[in-house]
């Protein structure tokens, strides 16, 4: 947990997110400005900044399991879907909590900008 993370703070029900998914080691909830119809963010509870500081297999290979477990309760799965996790600056990322984009719900161009 770190104090001043914003996705810790959401995690800890400090700051308000639409949560749809929590159980002892993860949470997802809405993007709060979605790229999709469906755009949810799995986090893991453990603080890791990105995946360069990540080290537990187990812990990031669940980001993926639980999405795809949301991908089928939101009615994706069939039709298709895309998660991703974006890296330090060039891909973009700007929450340093790692977190595993699930994007859905209309064709996904590739590739991706
Ligand atoms: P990234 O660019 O991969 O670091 O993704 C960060 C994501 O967090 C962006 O898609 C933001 O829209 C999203 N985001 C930022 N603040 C919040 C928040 N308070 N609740 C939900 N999503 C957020
Ligand atoms: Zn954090």
């Amino acid at each position: 947990m770190a104090d001043d993370c914003l996705f810790c703070r959401i995690i800890r029900k400090e700051i308000p997110a639409n949560i749809v998914f929590e159980n002892d080691a993860y949470v997802a909830f809405r993007d709060i400005n979605p790229q999709a119809p469906l755009h949810v963010l799995v986090v893991p509870k453990e603080h890791v900044a990105s995946l360069n500081e990540a080290t537990d297999a187990g812990l990031i290979g669940g980001l993926s399991l639980v999405a795809a477990q949301l991908a089928k309760r939101e009615g994706v799965a069939e039709g298709g879907y895309r998660t991703l996790i974006n890296t330090n600056r060039d891909a973009g990322q700007t929450v340093f909590h790692v977190h595993l984009h699930l994007l859905g719900g209309r064709p996904l161009g590739w590739p991706p900008g």
